[in-house]
This record gives structure tokens, C-alpha cells and sequence, in this order.
């Protein structure tokens, strides 16, 4: 299918067919939570609204990056490789029936410069769910990815079924199948009323049965008395870097996506995809941000930090050009936990969000979540209510 935003506006805005329940909702976000709860609730038989303000996956949204990780290892976190292994079938379906790919199946590898109680955790977890993860020794990693310099590394984990999703795209996709399934999708800015009943698209006042607002970094500005302190927006620079010309080693077939524990200040990226560049970003909770109007420019001393880290660990890439920057968002909540639950004072309206860095690739199940939280009442994990949400920063999901 093809998958242009043309398209996507272009579609007529119909109504579910078979197994409509005559209930209807309006989804506020096009990002990749919003889309996979619209796309759960009408697979429930309901009438769906899906609205964005600038478009699905746009470039002001966490959700219009170039690519995104998606891995099981997760630390202690099982809840999490479980979203994420549940995700990726989703991904693949979908992905199969693009015509472009939506997730490149280039495994990731983890490495650490010591047994940590994270790589641990997730070996354990692994195990019991049984799932592949190849535990490699400094000389392994050597001869396999001869490309990175693993001076002070012991080990590394290597996940060969995980991968890079290709984030614009695939929320395009899943936005534009939703809507030639019967959704319905609507380009305009949403506010909430006062008491919650109605939401006002382009001053036009509409009500539903449920009406789900997945604003990502917005969400502490549609709703600033409930999340201005539990939600905090901040600054993320990712960069890309042109690989020597003709030089295979930082091919998808030669390198996989990779992380650098790096002592908990994670740096992590991609192999040259679809020839954008090698990716490299550093897992980091940066200065405070406005979606609306903070400077999408680098900064030099994020370039610089960057290219250092490429030039230790990837020496070939050491006098390569920057192709690409991009300034993105990271949501977070207190620990990193998602937000998935019911406004607490307003029936009608759902909260989610607080993706938190790392929510990418968890899109189809966060949605299944939301959906089933509005159609039965089912709420998910503790962990992922509202009442969880502290006012401190103290990262726990990594
Ligand atoms: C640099 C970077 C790297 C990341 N890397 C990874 C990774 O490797 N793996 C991973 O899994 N995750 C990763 N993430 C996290 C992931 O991208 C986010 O968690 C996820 O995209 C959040 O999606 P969302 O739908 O909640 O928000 P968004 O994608 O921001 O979507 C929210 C949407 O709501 C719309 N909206 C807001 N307010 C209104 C309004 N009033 N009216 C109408 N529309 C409105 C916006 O226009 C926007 O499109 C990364 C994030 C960043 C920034």
C-alpha cells in the first residue's frame, strides 16, 4: 500500500463496517500511541475520530524520527520485553504488507564494560521467557563486528530478531490502514472543554463516548493542572554520520543496531539504513523543552560529544561528515513508566502517553492497552496509572 500523508488526507472519512457497537471515540494525537489506539478501538467494532494538529508522525512529534530501536532487554522490566515482543508481531504484519519496509530485521547488540545487575536481569528474563539472546565475549564481538572498538568492554548481548522500525513511516502506515479500514482522520487542533464532555476541533465542539488524548510532549499543556509536574519534556539530539564511501562494514549486513551501556549514560544508533547515514544518539535526559517553540538547531557541544563517541568507538568514522541532525522530545514520566489511564475527575476522556524514550516500539500493544481500558474497563499494570506518576525524576526503565 502506498503510504504518502496525500494519501492518508485523502481518504474519505466513512464509518466501521461490520460489528460497529454504535459507540464512538475521538483520539487527539496522530503519533505512534494515538494511531494504535484509534486502529484498536475500530478493530473493536468502534467509530473512530483520529486528529492531529500537524499530521501523523510529524516533524514536531517524538514520533517522526527517521527510526527507531526495538529490543526485548530490558533489565528487570519483563512487562516491557513482553510489550515489546507483542509489538513487533504487529510491526511485521504491517510491515509485510507496505510497500516500503517498516522494520529492518537487523539485530541489536548491547555491550558493557561489566556483569551489571541490568545485563543480568535481562538474561534472567530472557531465559524464562525463552527468548534468543547470544552472550558474546570481548574476542567474539571482535571478530564478528571487527567495525567497533570494544576496548573496555567484557561483554555483549546480542538480540538477532530485534531491530530498527522505520518510525515516520510505519505511524504513516498503521494511520493510513486505519483509515481505508473505516477510521476516520481529521488534520486540526483539539482542545478539551473545561469540564471534559466535549473537545473543540478548530472551535468545532464534538463529543463521544471516549475521548483519548494522546498529545505526547503537549499532553502537560492540554492538561496543565494534572500533568505540568508529572510529565517533563526535554531536549533529545540525534545526529547521523556519513560512512567512508564505498565501505560495506557500516551496512545493515555488517552492523547491527547497537547500544553502549556505557556505565548507565547509554549511547546507542544505527548502521547506514536506506543510506541516511550511521545514526548515533546518547540516551540522556536533556534540558527542559517546548514542543512549540524550542530551537530545533544542534548545538556544538552535542555534535562534538557525539562525534568523540563515534571516533572511540567507530575509528573509521572519525573524519566523516555529519549527513543529518534532528532535535526530537523525549516525554518522561518519574520513572519512565507509561501513562495509560482514565482522566480522574472526567469520565469521558483517557489520558496516554509518557513515552519516555523508549515508547517507539511498544505502539501496537500501548494502543491494545488504551483500547481495552475504554471498551471493558481494564485497567493495565499499576505502573501504568496516573496515581504512579510522581513529580521527581528518577529514571527507572532503561
Ligand atoms: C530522539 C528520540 C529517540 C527515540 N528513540 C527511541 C527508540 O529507539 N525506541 C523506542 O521505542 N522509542 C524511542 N523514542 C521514544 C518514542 O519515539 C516516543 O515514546 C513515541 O514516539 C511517543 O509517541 P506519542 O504518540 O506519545 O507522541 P507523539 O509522536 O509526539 O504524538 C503526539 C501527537 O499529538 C499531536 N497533538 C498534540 N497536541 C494536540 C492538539 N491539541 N490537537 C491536535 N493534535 C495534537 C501532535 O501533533 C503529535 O503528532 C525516541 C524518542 C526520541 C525523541
Amino acid at each position: 500500500m502506498h503510504t504518502t500523508r496525500r494519501l492518508i488526507l485523502g481518504a474519505a472519512a466513512s464509518l466501521p463496517l461490520a460489528g460497529c457497537t454504535n459507540k464512538r471515540a475521538i483520539v487527539i494525537g496522530a503519533g505512534v500511541f494515538g494511531a494504535w489506539t484509534a486502529e484498536h478501538l475500530r478493530r473493536k467494532g468502534w467509530s473512530v475520530l483520529l486528529v492531529d494538529q500537524m499530521g501523523p508522525a510529524n516533524a514536531r512529534a517524538s514520533s517522526g524520527g527517521e527510526s527507531r530501536m526495538t529490543r526485548g532487554t530490558y533489565g528487570r522490566d519483563e512487562v516491557y520485553t513482553q510489550m515489546a515482543l507483542a509489538s513487533l508481531d504487529e510491526w511485521k504484519k504491517l510491515s509485510e504488507r507496505a510497500s516500503l519496509p517498516l522494520f529492518h530485521e537487523i539485530g541489536v547488540l548491547f555491550f558493557f564494560n561489566e556483569m551489571v545487575d541490568y545485563a543480568r536481569q535481562s538474561i534472567e528474563v530472557h531465559q524464562r521467557l525463552n527468548l534468543p539472546l547470544e552472550q558474546l565475549d570481548n574476542a567474539a564481538m571482535r571478530q564478528r563486528w571487527p567495525q567497533i572498538n570494544f576496548e573496555g568492554i567484557e561483554f555483549g548481548l546480542f538480540e538477532r530478531e530485534f531491530g530498527a522500525l522505520m518510525a515516520r513511516r510505519a505511524v504513516e502506515e498503521t494511520v493510513a490502514r486505519f483509515v481505508a479500514q473505516g477510521g476516520e482522520y481529521r488534520l486540526a487542533h483539539a482542545m478539551p472543554s473545561a469540564d471534559g464532555a466535549s473537545v473543540a476541533l478548530d472551535g468545532e465542539a464534538m463529543t463521544a463516548d471516549a475521548i483519548i488524548y494522546a498529545c505526547g510532549p503537549w499532553l502537560p499543556k492540554v492538561f496543565p493542572n494534572l500533568l505540568s509536574d508529572r510529565i517533563f519534556v526535554t531536549r533529545q539530539e540525534v545526529a547521523f554520520i556519513a560512512p567512508p564511501d564505498g565501505d560495506d562494514r557500516f551496512e545493515p549486513a555488517a552492523l547491527s543496531g547497537w547500544a553502549d551501556y556505557n556505565g548507565g549514560d547509554l549511547y546507542y544508533g544505527f548502521p547506514n539504513i536506506e543510506g541516511r547515514g550511521f545514526k548515533i544518539a546518547r540516551d540522556y535526559r536533556g534540558e527542559a523543552f517546548d514542543p512549540d517553540t524550542g530551537d530545533r538547531r544542534m548545538s556544538e557541544a552535542g555534535a562534538d560529544l557525539l562525534k568523540r563517541f563515534a571516533k572511540h568507538r567507530f575509528p573509521a568514522l572519525a573524519e566523516r561528515p555529519f549527513t543529518e541532525f534532528r532535535v526530537c522530545q523525549y516525554e518522561n514520566s518519574s520513572s519512565g513508566d507509561f501513562l495509560i489511564d482514565r482522566h480522574p475527575d472526567q469520565p469521558h476522556v483517557y489520558l496516554l502517553g509518557a513515552g519516555s524514550g523508549h515508547g517507539f516500539k511498544h505502539g501496537p500493544e500501548v494502543g491494545r492497552l488504551m483500547a481495552q481500558l475504554v471498551t471493558d474497563g481494564a485497567m493495565p499494570e499499576m505502573r501504568f496509572s496516573l496515581a504512579s506518576k510522581g513529580t521527581l525524576q528518577r529514571r527507572e526503565v532503561l
